[in-house]
């Protein structure tokens, strides 16, 4: 369902991804791991084209781009579009909107992107809300919630759109210590649903218990992909040793 083929990026003369290839097949669950600085966020907001990329091509479900020179065409442009449809979306920092209530934010994008009837909307909102713990909160406004319980809210508004991939950039690290475990009972529930997913994170234990695949990034280069016994436990390049010693 995702695949990425020759992705470069650069910042001015900071060459940030130097020649990106992966591909997750459905069901697929991919962590991704690296230093700070090595590309991981670069790469997860090159897909949906938030970070358009300055060489190779980009393909969610049927749809593909290959952008040249850090811009889209008009034609590239409602390609994206379909390609950001089928895609969820859960940042670091929550990003719900925080004039609207709970239930408000998770119906935001079925009511009003994909056009489908409010009643149904609120309906499955509910059912997604009840999935993440959640439904006695239906009209709280974010502010009024623990990191945890907003970062599951946003897991929910994710699925609401029903995509065919979810990439997250480390849910997890604004969280307090305490509340990590909440938001990665959910993630680890999705795992176990089938969902496809690409995962940024640090941590690791986790990474090692829900993927099907760990990527090792490393200045801009996948240095080690395959499963979470390879990675972990027989990591091929010096530098993912080196990574996964600091982090154990
Ligand atoms: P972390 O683990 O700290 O989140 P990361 O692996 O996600 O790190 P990126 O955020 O992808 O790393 O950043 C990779 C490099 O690109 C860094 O050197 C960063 O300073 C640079 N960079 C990222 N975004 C931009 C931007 N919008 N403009 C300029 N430089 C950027
Ligand atoms: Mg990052």
């Amino acid at each position: 369902v995702l695949s990425i083929a020759g992705l470069r990026k650069s910042f001015g003369a900071n060459e940030v991804l130097r020649g990106i290839d992966l591909a997750a097949s459905d069901g697929d669950v991919i962590s991704m791991i690296g230093a700070s600085g090595s590309g991981k966020s670069t790469l997860l907001r090159c897909i949906p084209m938030l970070e358009i990329p300055d060489a190779g091509t980009v393909g969610v479900g049927e749809d593909r781009v290959s952008p040249r020179g850090g811009r889209l065409t008009r034609a590239e442009e409602a390609t994206v579009r379909r390609m950001r449809c089928q895609l969820g979306f859960v940042f670091q920092n929550f990003n719900l909107w925080p004039h609207r209530t709970v239930l408000e934010n998770v119906i935001e994008a079925p009511l009003f992107v994909q056009g489908r009837a409010r009643s149904e909307a609120v309906d499955e909102a509910m059912a997604l809300l009840d999935k993440v713990g959640l439904a006695a909160k239906r009209d709280a406004y974010p502010a009024h919630l623990s990191g945890g319980q907003q970062q599951r809210v946003a897991i929910a508004r994710a699925l609401a759109q029903h995509p065919r991939a979810i990439l997250f950039d480390e849910p997890t690290s604004a969280l307090d210590p305490e509340l990590v475990g909440e938001v990665l009972k959910v993630i680890r529930s999705l795992a176990e649903e089938g969902r496809t997913m690409l995962i940024v994170t640090h941590e690791m234990g986790f990474a090692r218990e829900v993927s099907s695949r760990v990527v090792f990034l490393h200045q801009g280069h996948i240095e080690e992909d395959g499963t979470p016994a390879e990675v972990f436990g027989a990591p091929k390049s010096e530098r993912a040793r080196a990574f996964l010693a600091s982090h154990f």
